[in-house]
């Protein structure tokens, strides 16, 4: 039978915006020494602004109506901002739109093949990133995300967007360090923007660049060598590394499946429900013991 105290620290969990899946998820989670974090949406506010605009060959107005042509059709974080960005930008309209996780959006524009997203991307599609790559590291190195744009296999643009770090990060991650933990940050995002957000938070470690399967990989061998691992995270991109973790933590405001690979929710979705989810299962495992 699950133990009184344990049903009573779900019970409490609940009320402090945190919720509990079982009793072992909140065992587990006692016994956690380290915890990866996701960055987009996690550590950041997951709303990013359009900050710059850059053209090559072609105007701005162009580079920002062929890539919100794209991005309305995503659900990322990073499209929304891009949508907005560009609502002074006349409208075009996209076909044949493909979202490809972890690296950026496809799609055909006024019968000409377009792609927005990182320098993955641009390797999957042969696109040569050449005479814009250092304008994306500059952009990179002040902790933007910066995308390129191409346009039948040419490199047209660029477009990066800055994504603030949640006000209840900062202390978030202090008290978690206070609890002990290692942290690590895991992102989708390229080193340079990672370095930047982990600097300012002062992160122990980043995996910068992994795809969904990278950020799983990471749990497991983490775990192979004897952590016990939290994951933290509030995408569909981090939903195989919250399954494969020992406790999952999804970030309530993000995707129903990160939610379903997960053993604690934060309701509020920011990382102070983790800190208080680790005091209510030290307090809980305690009284059992
Ligand atoms: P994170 O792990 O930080 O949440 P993701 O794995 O979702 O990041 O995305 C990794 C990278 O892929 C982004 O930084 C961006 O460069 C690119 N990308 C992903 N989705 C999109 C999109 N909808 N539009 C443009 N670029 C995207
Ligand atoms: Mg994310």
């Amino acid at each position: 039978a699950t133990p009184m105290s344990v049903m009573v620290g779900t019970g409490r969990g609940a009320s402090a915006g945190v919720l509990i899946r079982d009793a072992e998820a909140l065992e587990r989670f006692a016994k956690v020494d380290t915890l990866i974090v996701d960055k987009t949406g996690t550590l950041t506010e997951g709303k990013p602004t359009l900050t710059d605009v850059i053209a090559d060959g072609v105007s701005e107005e162009e580079v920002k109506s062929l890539a919100a042509a794209l991005e309305r059709g995503s659900e990322h974080p990073l499209a929304e901002a891009i949508v907005q960005g560009a609502q002074d930008a006349p409208r075009l309209e996209a076909e044949g739109f493909e979202a490809v996780t972890g690296k950026g959006v496809m799609g055909r524009v006024e019968s000409a093949q377009i792609a927005l997203g990182n320098a993955a991307l641009m390797a999957q599609i042969g696109a040569d990133t050449g005479a814009l790559a250092e304008t994306v590291e500059r952009l990179q190195n002040d902790g933007k995300t910066a995308m390129y744009l191409a346009r039948d296999g040419a490199v047209i643009g660029v477009i990066a967007v800055a994504d603030r770090i949640k006000e209840t990060t900062v202390d978030a991650i202090r008290a978690l360090h206070g609890e002990g933990l290692r942290i690590i940050m895991a992102t989708g995002d390229s080193q340079g923007t990672a370095q930047a957000v982990a600097r300012a938070l002062e992160i122990d470690e980043v995996h910068a660049g992994v795809s969904p399967e990278d950020k799983a990989a990471l749990v497991d061998k983490l775990r192979k060598d004897g952590a016990s691992v939290a994951m933290a995270g509030d995408g569909v991109n981090d939903a195989p590394a919250l399954a494969a973790a020992d406790v999952g933590i999804a970030m309530g405001t993000g995707a129903d499946v990160a939610v379903e690979s997960a053993g604690l929710t934060l309701v509020k979705g920011d990382l102070n429900g983790i800190v208080r989810a680790r005091r209510l299962a030290e307090g809980v495992m305690r009284n059992i013991r």
